[in-house]
């Protein structure tokens, strides 16, 4: 079937606009398909402005497919600390692993070749085999998925199956013959900066005579989301436990939340039950070992995407047992001099920083 030529005329003006628009990042100065990987994975739950020191660090530390594939897990993890979404440096190690062994070290080209790859769903394999690769293939992220929605008024609930299909359909069709790289790039970048979720500017965007939320006056109402349930709060208590001067840490299992980062040992609170007898039980589920609660040293709260928690800190001393590894993948007793060596998670940072300025 014929494609509208609205379609190709909202291409060009695309074209256009990103070739003067577009912003500089060092993922844009590259042609390299495994720096381009690193920074699609980086950009799926990022922003792109706070993400360019993690990329830049990531790419001298690893700089291709085969250092990345050869390093342990925990360095990974540790160049990605602070970054969140773990689950994204662990399959982007993984997925190196296979490249090295499958592919002989060069990422494969084809979309569908690119989703057998651990981390990478229809998005990543469509950006990186337009971007990377050079072919035409479309991208729907959320970006593309507002400024589309509201290109072509859609006035139903975006996530929904049909209304997915309907955008990739579209998504597909606008792609300039040749140029898939340069369009996808400058849709996300319209979505970015220009076609915002709140007050979108119209007044400079360059396809607002092809886009029917402005002229209807809905891009307020457009894209349709449903209602986000209200984030659940946990109140957790964790201890430093000390044992001759060391401190207790434990690595968390590698398929859950935060899988493979190091962590104080703790938990969630149960119902009335007082915080330091929290902190007692979850040290014994976790490590098996009896521990007496010397003081409390603070509070930490910290937002997850979804859930937040309230972190009481207290500081414990090693009683008996011998530790072993039952809610948790590995543990050590280490000096805090070395807490640095281990990857934390943000809340668990915040703990060290109270550590450290006693
Ligand atoms: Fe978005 Fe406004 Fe452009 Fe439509 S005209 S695509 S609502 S910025």
């Amino acid at each position: 079937m014929k494609k509208p030529k609205k379609f190709d005329l909202i291409g060009a003006a695309m074209l256009k606009w990103y070739e003067v628009h577009a912003r500089d990042f060092p993922w844009r100065r590259t042609d390299d398909p495994y720096a381009i990987w690193v920074s699609e994975i980086m950009l799926q739950q990022t922003q792109a402005g706070t993400m360019v020191d993690y990329y830049e660090r990531f790419l001298q530390r690893f700089p291709d497919v085969r250092r990345l594939a050869r390093a342990p897990l925990d360095r990974v993890l540790k160049v990605w600390e602070g970054l969140g979404y773990y689950s994204r440096a662990r399959n982007l190690h993984q997925a190196a692993k296979v490249v090295v062994a499958d592919y002989e070290g060069e990422l494969p080209g084809t979309v569908d070749e690119l989703r057998t790859l651990p981390g990478i769903g229809r998005y990543t394999a469509g950006a990186m085999a337009s971007i990377a690769f050079g072919r035409d293939e479309p991208v729907l992220d959320g970006n593309v998925m507002r400024v589309l929605s509201r290109l072509f008024r859609v006035r139903e609930e975006v996530k929904k199956t049909k209304v997915q299909k309907r955008m990739w359909d579209w998504a597909g069709q606008l792609v300039p013959a040749g140029y898939a790289g340069e369009f996808n790039q400058g849709m996300m970048e319209l979505g970015a900066t220009v076609c915002r979720p709140k007050l979108p500017n119209c007044e400079i965007c360059p396809v607002v005579k092809f886009c029917l939320a402005a002229k209807h006056g809905e891009q307020d109402r457009i894209p349709v989301k449903k209602k986000k349930k209200p984030i659940p709060h946990y109140t957790i208590a964790a201890g430093v436990v000390w044992k001759r001067g060391r401190i207790l840490i434990d690595q968390r299992k590698a398929d859950g939340l935060l899988g493979g980062l190091w962590e104080f040992p703790g938990g969630k609170r149960q119902k009335n039950e007082p915080l330091v007898d929290t902190v007692k039980r979850e040290i014994k589920e976790e490590l098996d070992i009896e521990i007496e609660v010397v003081q409390r040293m603070g509070v930490v709260k910290h937002a997850y995407s979804h859930f937040r928690i309230t972190l009481h800190v207290f500081e414990c001393r090693y009683v008996a047992g011998q530790v072993r590894a039952i809610g948790c993948d590995d543990w050590k007793w280490i000096w805090p001099g070395d807490l640095e060596r281990y990857a934390f998670p943000t809340a668990n940072r915040k703990i060290i920083r109270m550590l450290m300025s006693e």
